[in-house]
């Protein structure tokens, strides 16, 4: 993350404490692929709320669909409540998201956040399984609260909770050793041997691309691998789709690719459409134990959202357009990328549909990268262990040629730190 631990509110310095992005503008408006600071200056953004903005800035068609909603005074805050939106927005996810899938998941609003659904996730597969240890993966990130952080696997952010609150057990992610081929043989060996000090885990809980871990992006026949062993021995797998789901690889959720079905998947970012709060936990139907009150809060069903997001699926899920789309427009940049690749030393790209790395081998030269790119009005930050990646998560709905035009700026940026 490109954070800084002071933040440019001057004035109130010692008063905020916002590790706000360190990007020294104070922003006003934004529109589709667009974002203006105060002085009127317009960044193209290819950060896009770290996935949280995959139809844009204030899309034209929800927009429409929510200030209707507000205007007609429909119910923000429904804590519980049914409401209308909340059944038209279940109805719309089964009609254009499970069933055309074949998926049959029961859906639990977890609460506002991405740590909120990763959190009812572990909570859930402890209480179905009897158990409670978790099996997560090196350079994953699935939140900051206690569950959540726990299964994150880097370092730097545990350290801001002591210690870990739920036992976790690290294990490499597909290509973490260059190029070793990975059938899980060593991991049921580990789970078999009594000396090894593994116990039984309720769960493995797994990103298809890790995000924040530096766009890191697992083989379909891995993530086959791990669903296969996990179904074989009765460990549920949860596949966070907090930042790859919504259509960020290509398909809805970014399992699809590996033709696998999760026991449970957290969604969230993009899923409320419009930038605002909203999580689902998806779970098979008989995992469905928790009794009324097991999992509550007051900000669980967020109206409005339920409004953008049934229009979001009307709207872009109801063929296979965006999905190729997205296909197409990551083609573009990995090819962008690829040419940067041959033209300079210590730098390579991976990624899938619009989630794209540049990565660079020295950590300051992607940082560099950023900075140059933001003087010439483009937004990306990096990621990574080590912060050596800058991460390419535009919109989906961004245009060819706004597409080329950051592309170039970020072609110049590298030539001139190369
Ligand atoms: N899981 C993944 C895969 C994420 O990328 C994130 C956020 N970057 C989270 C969980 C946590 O989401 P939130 O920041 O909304 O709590």
């Amino acid at each position: 993350m490109n954070t800084a631990d002071t933040n440019i509110f001057d004035s109130l310095e010692s008063q905020v404490r916002s590790y706000s992005v360190g990007w020294p503008a104070i922003f006003d408006t934004a529109k589709g692929s667009w974002i203006r600071d105060e002085n009127g200056k317009e960044y193209l953004d290819f950060f896009a709320g770290a996935g949280a903005l995959n139809y844009g800035h204030n899309n034209p068609v929800l927009k429409e669909a929510l200030v209707e909603y507000i205007m007609r005074d429909g119910i923000t805050h429904g804590l519980d409540m049914s409401t209308v939106a909340k059944r038209d927005f279940l109805e719309t996810f089964k009609a254009k998201i499970l069933d055309p899938r074949g998926l049959d998941y029961k859906v639990q609003f977890p609460g506002p956040t991405g740590t909120n659904t990763v959190e009812s996730a572990l909570k859930l597969a402890r209480k179905v399984t009897g158990r409670t240890s978790i099996i997560n993966f090196t350079n994953a990130f699935h939140g900051m609260t206690l569950g959540a952080l726990s299964v994150t696997g880097n370092s730097m952010k545990r350290a801001g909770a002591g210690i870990p609150l739920v036992h976790a057990t690290p294990m490499p992610f597909d290509n973490y050793f260059d190029g070793v081929t990975e059938d899980f043989h060593w991991f049921e060996r580990v789970l078999d041997d009594s000396g090894s000090g593994l116990n039984r885990p309720a769960a493995v809980i797994v990103e298809t691309v890790q995000g924040e871990g530096g766009v890191n992006v697992a083989r379909p026949e891995w993530i086959r691998a791990l669903a296969e062993l996990c179904s074989r021995r009765e460990i549920l797998l949860i596949v966070d789709d907090v930042q790859m789901g919504c259509g960020r690889t290509g398909p809805f959720f970014s399992f699809e690719e590996a033709g696998i079905t999760p026991d449970i998947v957290t969604l969230s970012k993009s899923i409320g459409g419009y930038g605002m709060p909203m999580a689902l936990t998806l779970f098979k139907p008989e995992l469905d134990i928790w009794e009324p009150g097991e999992h509550n809060g007051t900000f669980r069903g967020n109206n409005p959202s339920f409004v953008t997001s049934r229009v979001a699926m009307e709207h872009y899920w109801s063929d296979d357009t965006l999905e190729k789309e997205t296909l197409r427009k990551g083609e573009r940049i990995a090819k962008a990328f690829t040419d940067l690749s041959e033209k300079f030393d210590g730098v390579s790209t991976r990624g899938r549909g619009l989630v794209r790395g540049l990565v660079f081998d020295d950590a300051a030269k992607a940082g560099k990268v950023c900075k140059l790119a933001f003087d010439n009005g483009l937004l990306a930050e990096t990621s990574g262990p080590s912060d050596e990646v800058v991460k390419l998560l535009p919109p989906l709905t961004i245009t060819n040629e706004e597409l080329d035009h950051g592309l170039g700026i970020l072609a110049d940026a590298t030539a001139t730190v190369s």
